[in-house]
């Protein structure tokens, strides 16, 4: 009886709907309805889905998503985890050397089909960092490993294999193509210098940070643009707390140490800002609540506004949130000198004003690093910019031959962002499967020659030599800009068609989540933002000072 019940529901279910439209005396419900001319021949309306229906339904989909998105991410971590077999080393094929492993290098190398050269990658870290999230380390609200991408997991999935050395390349000779580096990691082996040659070299070394020649900004400024500057800012935040904290401190010296200074009001200071102000007021409220009150967040620019590169509505708008939040925002004032408790500056009336300081972050854009500048030297006929090195429109250095420069150590129309750089490296690693082609075909051409080849086959491949010769040169593709500022809100300058979308507010920050969570490189890094997100979300930000 248990077992026979429901069976014979199932099957009454299951028949009663099949038999409705074609009434039959097989179906005398249907044939009493049709006869009884009390309604017409239409169908009857379905009977309504039963709540229990489309709760099955709904929990069907979610596992079968849960399932499926499980498989997903298992099967491309086993793929990242397990490369294969790699075609090695080629003496015959030229060697290109890829100084550093940022935005634009790792595009390049993520781009390339290196099957027809030998790749060396020389680069003082061993990883990429995805610095538009790096403000979000400084407060905790990411874990400083969630945002990096070892190059190694990259690398040992190109077709061929390619050296990865960490190191700092302090010299580049464009006579003799050649590099030197030295290993600067505190553990050294009997051999830490070398020189290397190459037939092309992409030198992508990015900038350093630009100080202005400002008197005490290297000595007490933080900076904010490696990894290592965010974990510094983390743990300098809770130092600055816990000394405010300490028995018996006065009060002058607390409101010192509670007074948190950003120089720069460009993307990187605002976020920054932004992040800190989320975590003064989400998590130290609690558990510091007598100093939550007496913090003082201080944003200072020498231009008449913060974010120059965005839309004025959206500036206005960052203004007054940040007004919201009790951020001041001092502009049109430039710092004159930094002192070990206070910043010294200039405001709009030409007065000198002191900003006495806990922690300074300072976020004033770059300059060319000095391994930059040295190679400008060797070439100071062709290479005059103070901005960065010059490139033609094939992002090939003005006055070398065989060097390609890309991102921020360039001097080019465009502002130096990722996004720049990153479409740079692919864009370079399509020429350089072209220049591959060219060469393969120019090969052939000549075997063909010296073969006696009919006159249409070598007129044939000569075409073919003329196509792959012509690189179409670089175009950038603006594709937006966003920042996050707080408060679990963004701005977007969005290009739409010819015209401009500014969008602002909770729906923006979500979309802001969502472009960075796409573009990071690997399953890995999303998985891991994701679920940081997702941490600070229910169980806070981490207090403790270490990391
Ligand atoms: C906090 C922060 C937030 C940002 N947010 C955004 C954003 O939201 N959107 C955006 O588009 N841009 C953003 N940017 C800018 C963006 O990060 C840069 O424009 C981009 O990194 C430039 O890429 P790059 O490859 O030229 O240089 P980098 O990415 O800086 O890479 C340079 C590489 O060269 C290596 N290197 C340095 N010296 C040497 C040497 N001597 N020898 C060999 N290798 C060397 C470095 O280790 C590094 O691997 C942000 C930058 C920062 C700092």
């Amino acid at each position: 009886m248990m077992v026979r019940m429901p069976l014979a529901r199932v099957a009454g279910k299951l028949l009663l709907p099949d038999c409705r439209p074609a009434p039959s005396p097989a179906c005398p419900a249907a044939a009493t309805a049709s006869s009884s001319g009390s309604s017409n021949n239409s169908k009857p309306p379905p009977p309504p889905k039963k709540p229990k229906n489309r709760l099955r339904t709904f929990a069907r989909t979610v596992l079968v998503t849960v399932v499926a998105g499980s498989g997903y991410i298992l099967w491309r971590s086993y793929d990242q985890r397990h490369p294969g077999e790699q075609l090695p080393h080629d003496p015959k094929l030229p060697t290109v050397v890829v100084l550093g492993n940022g935005w634009a290098s790792t595009a390049f190398l993520k781009e390339l089909d290196n099957t027809g050269y030998n790749v060396v990658v020389i680069s003082p870290r061993n990883y990429f960092l995805f610095t538009p999230l790096l403000p979000s380390v400084t407060v905790g609200t990411l874990a400083s490993r969630s945002i990096l991408e070892p190059t190694r997991f990259l690398t040992r999935h190109l077709k061929r294999k390619t050296e990865v050395y960490e190191g700092e390349v302090y010299e580049v000779d464009p006579e003799k193509k050649t590099v030197r580096f030295i290993d600067n990691s505190e553990i050294k082996g009997e051999v830490s210098g070398t020189e290397i040659p190459y037939d092309y070299l992409v030198y992508a070394v990015g900038a350093e940070n630009q100080t202005f020649g400002i008197k005490g900004v290297n000595e007490h400024a933080c900076f904010l643009k490696e990894v290592w500057d965010a974990e510094k800012i983390r743990t300098r935040i809770m130092d600055c707390i816990e000394a405010a904290n300490f028995a018996g401190q006065p009060q002058s010296e607390i409101d010192r140490l509670l007074s948190f200074v950003v120089v720069g009001g460009g993307p990187t200071g605002v976020e920054y800002a932004g992040e800190l102000h989320d975590f003064l007021k989400e998590d130290l409220g609690n558990w510091y609540p007598e100093l939550a009150d007496k913090i003082n967040i201080t944003l200072i620019e020498a231009l008449p506004s913060v974010l120059p590169m965005f839309s004025k509505q959206l500036i206005d708008y960052t203004m007054d949130s940040f007004k919201e939040n009790r951020i001041d925002i001092a502009t049109k004032t430039m710092v004159k000198e930094v002192k070990e408790k206070v910043v010294v500056a200039q405001n709009e009336k030409k007065e000198l004003v002191e900003y006495p300081y806990g922690l300074l972050v300072w976020a004033t854009g770059n300059t060319a690093r000095q391994v930059t500048r040295d190679l400008m030297s060797r070439l100071s006929t062709t290479q005059n910019s103070r901005r960065g090195l010059l490139v033609d429109e094939h992002m090939r250095l003005i006055g070398a031959d065989g060097i390609f420069a890309l991102g921020d150590c360039t001097a080019t129309n465009y502002a130096p962002t990722a996004q720049v750089a990153s479409q740079q490296g692919k864009y370079l690693a399509r020429a350089m499967a072209k220049l591959h082609k060219k060469e393969q075909l120019l090969k052939d051409l000549e075997q063909a020659k010296q073969a006696g080849a009919e006159p249409a086959k070598l007129d044939s491949l000569a075409n073919a030599v003329i196509r792959a010769s012509n690189i179409a040169p670089f175009h950038y593709s603006h594709q937006g800009s966003l920042a996050y500022i707080g408060s679990d809100k963004a701005i977007a300058d969005l290009p739409v068609f010819s015209g401009n979308l500014a969008a602002a507010g909770l729906a923006t920050y979500y979309f802001w989540r969502s472009a960075y969570i796409s573009q990071l490189f690997s399953l890995r890094n999303r998985v891991l933002v994701a679920t940081d997100w997702l941490k600070t979300k229910v169980l806070g930000r981490y207090v403790p000072r270490q990391n």
